[in-house]
């Protein structure tokens, strides 16, 4: 799963220039920005497109057909209005290099004016339309996504089963489905049982929390929203669609009357904290096969303990001490010998000096691995998480800079090598197979902890 912001977080008029957004985004940690198609052009399109590669970070693209367009219409010219509107939104998408489109493509946005009615022409006229288009989307490698809508929004598609039941009548494997769940919350009886039942149609997922605001801060239960997903191995992007903003051009067409949340910026810095329940979900996956499976309920135990003393306790007298004190902390709640290895880096990383910011981290690597080996009894290739420490610190001898992407894809190669290690360390050595052929759970959270160190040592050093 790749996490995502939707631009119209940002946007007071669809029109307004997305191209700062898309910065704010990929530093804030996201990996890919969402565009409405409504307000851009060939041009503007281009120009993300080249940003986006620029940047590294993915684009989406949603849209919607106005009442003009409406593909369920049974005038002819109506529908082929919608039909063109589609391809042109196809081509937009495809010049951003993006390869997913979703929104309210099968439909008018809106409420018809047979209200609800006539419901098996809608569904004949909007399949026919979008099956017209099956060659192009598979000429550009573009998936189109249907996004059932709440029913104040729309008389047409509603739940996922509608949805689903519009997706087996098109019978195409670049047609599914968007799932939203601030609409599924309003029509689904269970969402979750509805994300299960959608599984692979699924090519796209929106979330914000039941107010649109950001998620986790109201009544929608994310921790089993994110356990679905992983149980259906969803590996699409989610998106955060949070409309909060009121008395902008935007807020009428999305219905905010009042501000959700204050600010834009700190909405989806508060909202990565999904990733931690994406990943704690994923790790403890991994070491359901081969430890006991709890190794990302004790991370995440670890670093919730370090967030809440640090959010009544702001008092340290300079770095060392600081992630000292975070070090103890998780160390003491993570228990364990995970806790005693996976918080020395933490520890090591209070002697970071940003006016000789290669040579210290360089230290803070040979520091972290001698201790992880003399404290652990532990070797590279036992597999476990020196095996991703190890290399990375080689690569950075090897380059004599701090260079992102070479780092990313060292650690990415890394983590993917220790699925061929047998285990010599932890319980997974008293597998029969040793633990051969799955991933390292303690390498996949020092893989993460490890990206998110270096992207903000970079943001760091570019700001
Ligand atoms: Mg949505």
């Amino acid at each position: 799963m790749k996490l995502g912001v939707h631009s119209a977080t940002f946007v007071k008029n669809w029109s307004e220039d997305i191209t700062p957004y898309i910065k704010l985004c990929r530093d804030a940690g996201y990996s890919s920005v969402e565009v409405s198609l409504l307000g851009q052009n060939e041009k503007s399109a281009i120009e993300i497109g080249k940003l986006s590669k620029d940047l590294d970070i993915n684009i989406t693209c949603t849209t919607g057909l106005s009442k003009d367009e409406d593909i369920t219409s049974n005038n002819q010219n109506i529908r082929k209005r919608g039909k063109d509107k589609l391809i042109e939104a196809i081509n937009l998408t495809s010049l951003m290099g993006s390869k997913i489109l979703s929104g309210v493509i099968h439909t008018a946005w809106g409420i018809s004016d047979n209200y609800g009615k006539d419901k098996s022409l809608k569904y004949k006229n909007s399949s026919n339309t979008l099956i017209g288009l099956t060659d192009i989307l598979e000429d550009k490698d573009i998936k189109l996504g249907i996004e059932p809508l709440n029913r104040y929004e729309t008389d047409f598609i509603n739940t996922v089963d509608e949805g689903l039941e519009l997706c087996s009548m098109i019978n195409h494997s670049h047609i599914g489905l968007l799932l939203d769940v601030y609409h599924m919350n309003i029509e689904e009886k269970d969402m979750c049982a509805s994300i299960l039942k959608a599984n692979h149609n699924i090519f796209h997922f929106h979330v914000a929390e039941n107010d649109r605001g950001i998620p986790g801060s109201g009544e929608l239960n994310f921790n089993r929203i994110f356990e679905t997903l992983n149980t259906i191995n969803y590996s699409g992007n989610v998106t955060l669609e949070m409309f909060i903003q009121s008395n902008q051009e935007t807020s009428k067409d999305l219905f905010t009357w009042r501000n959700i949340e204050n600010n834009p910026f700190d909405a989806i810095q508060k909202s990565y904290e999904l990733s931690l329940i994406q990943n704690y979900q994923k790790i403890n996956m991994l070491d359901q096969e081969i430890g006991d499976g709890d190794h990302g309920t004790t991370i995440l135990r670890g670093l919730e303990k370090a967030v809440s003393h640090f959010s009544t306790n702001n008092e340290f007298n300079n770095s060392i001490s600081f992630m000292n004190e975070i070090s103890k902390l998780m160390r003491i709640s993570m228990g364990g010998a995970s806790g005693i290895l996976m918080t020395i880096f933490f520890k090591e990383l209070g002697n970071l000096n940003f006016n000789d910011l290669y040579n210290t981290i360089l230290t803070t690597f040979s520091n972290t691995i001698n201790k992880i080996e003399t404290r652990g009894k532990v070797n590279f290739g036992d597999k476990s998480f020196l095996d991703i420490y190890v290399p990375i610190h080689q690569e950075l001898i090897e380059n004599n800079l701090i260079d992102l992407d070479k780092i990313i894809k060292k650690i990415d190669e890394s983590l993917e090598y220790t699925k061929s290690l047998e285990a010599r360390v932890g319980r997974a050595k008293f597998l029969d197979s040793k633990g051969v052929g799955v991933i390292d759970p303690g390498a996949y959270s020092t893989s993460i902890i490890l990206k998110e160190f270096f992207k903000e040592i970079n943001n760091e050093k570019n700001n």
